[in-house]
């Protein structure tokens, strides 16, 4: 290693920001330069609970600054706008160059429209902090503006929100709005049965392909069963997206159909970030995939630049099928901070090794669905319930990762959130179900529980690694890595 030449990571997403922890968590003693446009982390799996209002900002999307507060990771916040992969030599937006021993390359991916007119202007997307708060302006508006306009089809228009694709961020997005937008309506005096939430898929089947398939059923319980009902509409292409309206056609057919809404979210489809895409001229077009990603060794680095490593949503793993997730790129991010630390020893680099446990998804306010190991199924308020512990453990430190808790057991505790009901739900008050009161005493059981385990595992440090908080700056790092 070219001691004179810092590991600059690019992109402190999930892959970069814990590629950047573990290093240090192993007390790697190489100066690393982490540099993201973004002033701030954005804990994507969590972003609904920024647009509801769940948790607050400093949660979902905490500062770079306070994320590295005590440790020696030098943060620039800037854009790598070039990458010289010959001369091993970054460009950033501000001007400067800089040259690298080893680089990482984490810049995740963007929103892809698929070239569908007028999307990307005028619908909404849902990647970043920036995205959730324009969405929430957004409907907050509608609602306003509905609740004072006496015309019925203009009201129409802005009580209509569709949610285009079907993946898990549509599916998420579609049931979490059909309890939020009730609650929200009916808070300004309105009256929430007005409320459409409309889901468009291309294929015939929502969550197809994807990892979380196997909970399409829970997936469509639920959204029968929201505040207002999701409605459906499968197996059309969106043509075209206006302020006002969107066009889709439904497949076999050339009749074109318009929907007036006001808000368009667009979930379908991503695209390779155009850092990635400028890489094209200089990585063999045989070591990229057929979605422009360059494909990396199971070691995760560029095939024709062994000090390059990438990983996450940018990069495709050679003869593996990785999802874009993030509980894959945090645990890519810990492989590739090991294989650094092996190189630097003159060691080998080992293989990634990736395990999925699972998935979780949120159906709604308090109703969510947890997919453990594949195996076993908890919906409801106890999936709701496991999904909010697991991403909270997941946040990066202690500290923070106290507050969050204390933050979402207050939540819990107080009830902030009450899916309103619809009067035909409110006449009479059914005696609970025999599954209904093994539900409830389930999630007595976790609410008392997670905190006390939380605690025990704090003091115990039985927690991932990145979490652990930097106790004091380390002034003398140890020359040798410690193993
Ligand atoms: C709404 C939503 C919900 C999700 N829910 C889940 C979930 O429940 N479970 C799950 O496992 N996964 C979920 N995902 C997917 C998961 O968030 C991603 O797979 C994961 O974030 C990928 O990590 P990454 O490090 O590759 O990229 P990212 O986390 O996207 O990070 C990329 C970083 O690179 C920075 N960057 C971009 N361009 C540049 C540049 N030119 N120079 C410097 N920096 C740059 C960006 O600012 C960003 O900080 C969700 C994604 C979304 C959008």
């Amino acid at each position: 290693m070219n001691s004179s030449r810092p590991t600059f990571i690019v992109g402190a997403g999930f892959t970069g920001l814990f590629t950047a922890l573990h290093l240090r968590h192993r007390h790697d003693p190489r100066s690393i330069t982490l540099i993201d446009p973004q002033e701030r982390f954005v804990f994507k799996p969590m972003l609904y609970e920024l647009l509801t209002g769940e948790l607050s900002e400093d949660t979902v999307c905490p500062t770079y600054k306070e994320l590295l507060q005590g440790s020696d990771i030098h943060f620039v916040q800037d854009k790598v706008t070039a990458i010289d992969l010959r001369q091993k030599q970054l460009t950033l937006a501000s001007g400067s160059d800089c040259a690298y021993a080893h680089l990482v390359l984490t810049v995740g991916s963007v929103q892809g429209y698929l070239g569908t007119e007028g999307a990307q202007k005028n619908a909404f997307a849902f990647r970043t902090r920036e995205n959730a708060i324009a969405l929430e302006r957004q409907l907050r508006d509608c609602l306003q503006r509905a609740s004072q306009i006496k015309d019925q089809q203009q009201r129409r228009s802005l009580l209509t929100f569709a949610i285009v694709g079907a993946g898990p961020t549509g599916v998420e997005m579609a049931a979490t709005l059909a309890d939020l937008l009730p609650y929200w309506y009916a808070r300004l005096g309105g009256d929430m049965r007005e409320i459409r939430i409309v889901l468009i898929n291309h294929g015939k089947t929502i969550l197809a392909g994807d990892v979380n398939a196997g909970l399409q059923e829970e997936a469509l319980h639920a959204f029968r069963t929201r505040t207002v009902p999701v409605e459906l509409i499968l197996g059309v292409g969106v043509k075209s997206v206006d302020a006002n309206h969107l066009e889709y056609q439904p497949a076999n057919s050339t009749e074109i159909k318009t929907l007036l809404t006001q808000t368009t979210i667009w979930t379908a489809g991503t695209a390779v970030n155009p850092l990635i895409q400028s890489l094209k001229f200089q990585i063999p077009a045989d070591h990229i995939d057929k979605h422009g990603l360059p494909i990396v060794t199971p070691t995760l680095q560029l095939l024709d630049f062994p000090e390059v490593f990438a990983a996450g949503d940018c990069a495709d793993v050679q003869s593996k099928q990785l999802p874009a997730l993030a509980q894959v790129a945090y645990q890519e991010g810990a492989s590739i901070a090991h294989n650094l630390i092996a190189l630097a020893k003159g060691a080998s680099p080992r293989p990634a090794h990736v395990g999925l446990r699972g998935t979780l998804m949120k159906l709604g306010l308090g109703n969510g669905v947890a997919n453990l190991f594949d195996k076993v199924q908890v919906a409801g308020k106890p999936g709701d319930l496991i999904r909010s512990a697991t991403y909270l453990e997941m946040l990066p430190t202690p500290l923070h990762d106290f507050r969050a808790t204390a933050e979402w057991l207050k939540e819990e505790t107080f009830h902030h959130y009450h899916r309103p009901k619809l009067e035909s739900e409110t006449a009479v008050k059914q005696p609970l179900s025999l599954a209904e009161q093994r539900d409830r005493s389930l999630v007595k059981a976790l609410a008392i529980l997670a905190p006390i385990a939380f605690l025990i595992a704090a003091y115990f440090g039985l927690r991932t690694p990145p979490s652990e908080q930097f106790k004091q700056p380390r002034p003398n790092p140890p020359t040798q890595s410690t193993p």
